[in-house]
């Protein structure tokens, strides 16, 4: 059987360009990508130098497309389920959903993170409606009557002080949660509304926002904002692998995508659980493709 220099599993900007790196060094890649990235609920992106406005599908398909110049990279659209190391050898078995297993001696895992909301109705509205990163979707928000909702003190000031860069009309929506007296003043310093009412119903069609009822039965008339979501890594590969993971979710690296588990690797977003941009993901993955590549080199030299 095959086997490949390195499997990078995700093919978000990370992964794309872990593999475009990758590619261009002649190594054998196997790129796997089941089409849940984190931005696929957006009709386009922002702030990635020359692709600014670009549709995420777009996005990838032209990431795609630049790897088959590349003759030793291999896509897979899959889902990887299972890793395992090999016994006494530095190999791993990567499988799929069907059973077919791919042999690999070195994994980048640049699966990505994932969103928690906890009114789960959020979800018809993210992308469309609601965001969560003012730096990639507040232009678009400027100067609209928006919402703000978050249920942590410190995601309600952090983010109202942002978002008020792109808008000054503001309502927060604390959903049940009263903020403090500190809190509430610095926000009415700026004439910014605060509702701390429990949220009964976002309410609108087809991802746009029309308004929002309170169990109080009153009613905000809003059709868009930014949300405070949690993250967390939508796998436990790094953990099963023995990789050493920090209790907030960070996986401990070099700084350049080397784990503390010999020739397993991680780019983008997954390495911290935290979001970032296209664009820093991207650099990731080119930073923890060139780790993978000096290693062989060294290893093999
Ligand atoms: C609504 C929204 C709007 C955004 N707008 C912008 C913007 O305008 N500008 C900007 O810079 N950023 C934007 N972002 C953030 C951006 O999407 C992320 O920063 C970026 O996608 C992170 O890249 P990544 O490669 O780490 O992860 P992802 O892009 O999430 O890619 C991870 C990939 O891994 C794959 N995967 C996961 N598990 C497996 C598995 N087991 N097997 C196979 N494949 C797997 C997924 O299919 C996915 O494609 C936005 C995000 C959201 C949610």
């Amino acid at each position: 059987m095959k086997v490949f220099d390195c499997t990078v599993i995700g093919g978000g900007p990370s992964g794309l360009s872990a593999s475009l790196t990758l590619g261009r060094a002649r190594r054998k890649i196997a790129l796997f990508d089941d089409g849940t990235n984190r931005n696929r609920v957006t009709q386009e992106s922002h702030g990635f130098l020359t692709r600014d406005g670009i549709n995420p599908q777009q996005f990838k398909e032209l990431g795609l497309k630049e790897l088959k110049n590349y003759p030793s990279v291999s896509y897979f659209n899959t889902t990887i389920t299972e890793i395992i190391k090999v016994k006494d050898q530095d190999r791993f078995i990567v499988k799929t959903p069907n059973g077919q297993e791919y042999i690999t001696e070195k994994i980048l895992l640049a699966t990505g993170i994932q969103e928690i909301f906890s009114i789960p109705t959020i979800r018809n509205y993210y992308g469309k409606s609601l965001f969560s990163c003012p730096y990639c979707d507040g232009w678009e928000q400027r100067d609209k009557p928006l919402v703000v909702i978050a249920e942590k003190e410190e995601h309600v000031l952090h983010l109202t002080k942002l978002v008020y860069n792109w808008s000054q009309d503001i309502v927060v929506l604390t959903n049940g949660i009263q903020l403090s007296k500190e809190g509430i003043a610095e926000l009415q310093k700026r004439n910014i509304q605060i509702k701390s009412e429990a949220i009964k119903a976002l309410i609108g069609y087809d991802g746009l926002l029309q308004k929002i009822e309170f169990v109080t039965g009153e009613i905000l008339h809003r059709s868009c904002g930014f949300v405070a979501p949690s993250f967390y890594r939508p796998n436990h590969f790094a953990e099963k692998l023995g990789c050493e993971v920090k209790e907030n979710g960070k996986v401990i690296t070099d700084g350049v995508g080397r784990t503390t588990q010999k020739n397993i690797y991680i780019a983008g977003e997954t390495e911290k659980s935290r979001p970032t941009s296209l664009l820093i993901s991207a650099a990731k993955g080119n930073k923890a493709a060139v780790a993978v590549n000096t290693d062989l080199t060294m290893e093999r030299f």
